[in-house]
């Protein structure tokens, strides 16, 4: 097989492909980091693997021999005579010209649930939307066993931080409620074409089957989240009640001694299961 630098090098000049930096375009040129991807995500014939974005088709070549099925979702109508020509000889692929934060995609893993007992998505991710994209992935409760993707290293610094530790931001405890997170490898940033501005990191969440909190009220436990993180710097306080989730300061004070937090703790030194109880107190 050529090595992917050559092969993309071969297909942006034979469709005149220059990369649409507003779709956030970055092609993986390096084949040691296309075959940990699809290591990490452990596709065998029995998976359903589910592509985000891909492009000319490099990481999609390398899932289609080990998948019982891929199906890609692409946004760029330049690609799709890209790879409809490079995969016509698969009959397990299957290629959805779409924004993938429009698609059903409850409905597309029902639609193939006879025949393939396991759904995985991996991707080299747009980093203009890599947040959105997880967060719809997650929230959306779809029945996937794993999501491999490429991220911006610090937004994998992020996620796979332990809730309550360094680097701790809403994302962590948002990811963490659903899935165990872990990085996979540093990816620098020359490993691209065109070269993104910052480096990037593979991370792998294992999605979980069970919930690891016993909440009253899931809806509020992410406005909680959400409110704690919103303005950076500030005690959590302070964001509990900037974001209304306390009517006023002793509401939110007698919350803190309840938990025998001091009153100017801030939201990322709380752990995953402090949030959960001060959901719990909070929903009536
Ligand atoms: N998979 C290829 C690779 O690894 O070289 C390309 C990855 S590139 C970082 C991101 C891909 O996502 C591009 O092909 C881009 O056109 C596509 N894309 C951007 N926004 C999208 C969206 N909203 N829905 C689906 N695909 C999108």
């Amino acid at each position: 097989m050529e090595s992917v630098l050559q092969e993309t090098k071969f297909l942006m000049k034979k469709y005149g492909i220059t990369a649409n930096k507003s779709l956030g375009q970055n092609f993986l040129i390096d084949d040691e980091i296309v075959a940990q991807i699809v290591n990490s995500a452990q596709v065998s014939k029995e998976d359903l693997v589910i592509e985000i974005g891909p492009g000319l088709g490099t990481l999609t070549a390398r899932l289609l021999e080990k998948a019982g099925k891929v199906v890609a979702i692409e946004l760029d109508d330049r690609m799709l005579k890209i790879l409809t020509d490079r995969f016509r000889i698969y009959d397990n692929f299957e290629l959805l010209h779409n924004d993938v934060l429009k698609v059903d995609l409850k409905q597309l893993i029902s639609a193939n649930k006879e025949q393939y007992s396991h759904v995985k998505i991996v991707a080299n991710l747009p980093y203009y939307i890599t947040t959105p994209i997880i967060m719809k992935l997650l929230e959306d409760k779809l029945k996937v066993e794993s999501i491999t993707v490429m991220v911006q290293k610090e937004v994998a610094d992020r996620i796979t931080a332990v809730p309550g530790e360094k680097y701790s931001g809403a994302i962590t405890y948002s990811v963490y409620y659903y899935a165990e997170p872990k990085e996979v490898c540093f990816v620098s940033k020359d490993n691209f074409i065109p070269s993104p501005e910052v480096d990037s990191a593979v991370i792998h969440l294992n999605i979980r089957e069970e919930s690891i909190l016993n909440l009253k009220d899931e809806v509020l436990f992410f406005k909680v989240i959400k409110a704690s993180f919103m303005q950076r710097r500030k005690t959590l306080l302070n964001g509990l009640l900037n974001g209304g989730i306390v009517s006023n300061k002793e509401e939110g004070k007698q919350i803190l001694e309840t938990l025998e937090l001091p009153e100017n703790v801030r939201g990322e030194s709380l752990t995953i299961q402090q949030f959960a109880e001060i959901t719990n107190m909070l929903s009536k």
